[in-house]
């Protein structure tokens, strides 16, 4: 923590205190020219980046992930605020994984539960595209496992 009046990088801590947020305050002394000053500790939210299958590397995208549900769900009795709860719900489950980095199979089946859940058809839809059930069999025998 560098000190804000003379940019050393050293000081040491002289009281620690939780704000209401349950942030960490810490109050700091410079080592070098002893001016006193306070720092913040606040946990960030993450959300990892994703592994596509070519192995190429995304940031995660809200907007992005909401179309691809909502696509899914078009026609289907499923409101936007449901697409809406699903989304966030994938992102912060993604967050807790606490990883740099989630291959982008984990968001499809994450994705997948939830719809499972909410509609079979947006269900199934979205699992041909992001399981790539391309062949009759592969649809036919997850058709029946569902029913
Ligand atoms: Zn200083």
């Amino acid at each position: 923590m560098r000190c804000p009046y003379c940019r050393n990088p050293k000081s040491k801590v002289i009281d620690t205190s939780h704000d209401s947020n349950g942030n960490i305050r810490r109050r700091r002394e410079c080592l070098s020219c002893e001016q006193r000053f306070s720092s913040y500790e606040r946990p960030i939210l993450a959300t990892p980046r994703i592994v596509k299958t070519d192995n190429s590397r995304e940031d995660f995208n809200h907007e992005k992930l909401k179309r691809g549900i909502g696509i899914s769900c078009a026609k289907r009795p499923v409101s936007d605020a449901d697409i809406e709860r699903l989304t966030g719900q994938v992102e912060v489950e993604l967050q807790k994984m606490g990883k740099f980095e989630v291959p982008s199979r984990v968001i499809g089946d994450k994705v997948m539960e939830g719809l499972k859940e909410m509609d079979e058809i947006a269900y199934m839809r979205y699992a041909i595209v992001y399981l790539k059930m391309d062949n009759l069999p592969t649809l036919r025998a997850e058709i029946d496992r569902l029913l």
